[in-house]
């Protein structure tokens, strides 16, 4: 697509030293469209939880490309199985048997007590594919038109439907008309649900985040989920999880409904599965086990063999390095002391999460401290406004924990002193 000028521009764009750039000046100069306000920093390589930029200044990860590098950068062991892969095959297609998403699936199944999985390449896909479940077993059960509960502040992707299945205006306007098919209702609401239940027949499932993380790391009353799989049992009801960024391990159990001690009829998962690979999967078990059949939906790319070695080996090595119980602890740990630390600063709302996706609640909006954490060689987020967002990789330390709150509690601390 290049022509010989573009791809001048571009050669002589990455020599540039764009971390000592204004982002407008940047702006100016990309020929990418302009979706991201980017951080004016970049990347060389890394190792574990540490980063480091062009200039050789070295960052502490604490948020893994938004809970997606679930081994962190470089894994030896990742990498080895990913260049052998990448000697032998990279990609078939489906029209073919792989035998590599066979073994996907039986691990995934095996891990979540569930039945049968579609592999694709992200979260929104996944997602996707849950609509399209949801929907297909609406249609085998009469329902001509049916609706799908979801929640307020919800994060489901970036799709016309997923967009439409999110509970936040910004993702949604301009991109009107929405899909249709989906009733809102307030998030850890359970009468809020009862009364729909009562007022609309064309429900057939809900789809809803264990921990909504784009929302500002949200979590549920314990009972929640346990009632929720009552209701739904009670109306014939899909319940379906989107646990695209608190599944696979990091709130300390494979998948955080587990927690509940429930089954979901159907699960989605992307981010931390392929370890930085682009993998998606939905999950589905029970009466949703069986909807698709050949011909109902597809990918190109969905679960290519070097897809399926990186979900095996992040799987094999979680387990071998017992890194879902490993985040339990050193989540707890940073949970306890960020309480510990931040107990009498005024101005901090409320710390929550579990496992190693916590949130920082401040009492004003914080995108600042993102910057102001980028000088100080610290890599972490600001969601909804006013949430501090940690996603460290599973492989986080103590240590390195420790290192974090050094970095983090005085920013906070001086953040909110400033605009008091
Ligand atoms: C990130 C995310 C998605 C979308 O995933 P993409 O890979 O960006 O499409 C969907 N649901 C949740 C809960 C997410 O956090």
């Amino acid at each position: 697509m290049h022509n010989p000028g573009n791809l001048a521009q571009y050669t002589s764009f990455t020599e540039l030293n764009t971390a000592a750039m204004p982002p407008s000046v940047i702006l100016s100069m990309s020929h990418l469209m302009n979706t991201y306000t980017r951080l004016p920093v970049s990347f060389t390589h890394g190792e574990g939880v540490w980063l480091w930029d062009s200039n050789g200044k070295r960052y502490l990860d604490a948020l893994s490309g938004i809970a997606v590098n679930t081994l962190g950068h470089a894994h030896p062991r990742l990498t080895a199985a990913l260049t052998e892969q990448i000697s032998k095959l990279i990609h078939v297609s489906n029209l073919y048997q792989i035998n590599e998403q066979e073994a996907v699936a039986d691990k995934l199944c095996t891990l979540a007590n569930m039945q049968e999985v579609f592999l694709c390449n992200s979260g929104c896909e996944a997602n996707e594919a849950a609509i399209k479940l949801a929907r297909l077993y609406g249609h085998q059960q009469g329902i001509d038109n049916p609706a799908i509960i979801v929640m307020e502040k919800a994060f489901h992707g970036r799709t016309l439907a997923t967009l439409s299945a999110t509970g936040n205006r910004k993702v949604q306007a301009g991109f009107e008309p929405l899909v249709k098919g989906f009733v809102r209702v307030p998030y850890d609401d359970l009468d809020a649900i009862h009364q729909v239940a009562e007022h609309n027949h064309d429900v057939v499932a809900v789809l809803i985040e264990p921990i909504q993380g784009e929302g500002g790391i949200r979590t549920l009353d314990i009972h929640y989920l346990e009632q929720l799989r009552k209701i739904c049992d009670q109306h014939n009801w899909l319940l379906m999880l989107d646990e695209v960024q608190c599944g696979i391990g990091r709130t300390g159990r494979w998948f955080a409904h587990q927690h509940a001690g429930i089954l979901p009829d159907v699960m989605t998962l992307a981010k931390g599965v392929g370890s930085g690979i682009p993998v998606g999967a939905c999950l589905a078990a029970g009466k949703a086990a069986g909807t698709f059949k050949p011909g109902n939906h597809g990918s190109t790319f969905g679960g290519n063999p070097l897809a399926c070695v990186a979900v095996l080996t992040t799987l094999a090595i979680m387990e071998e390095d017992q890194l879902v119980a490993h985040a339990a602890t050193v989540g707890e740990f940073l949970q306890q002391s960020l309480r510990t630390r931040l107990a009498t600063v005024a101005g901090v709302v409320e710390i929550r999460g579990q496992g190693l996706i916590i949130g920082i609640e401040l009492n004003r909006p914080c995108g600042e401290l993102v910057k102001q954490a980028l000088a100080q060689g610290l890599l972490i987020n600001v969601t909804a406004d006013n949430v501090i967002r940690l996603l460290p990789a599973m492989v986080f330390t103590s240590a390195e924990a420790l290192q974090l709150l050094d970095k983090l509690c005085p920013l906070i601390i001086d953040f909110l002193a400033q605009g008091a």
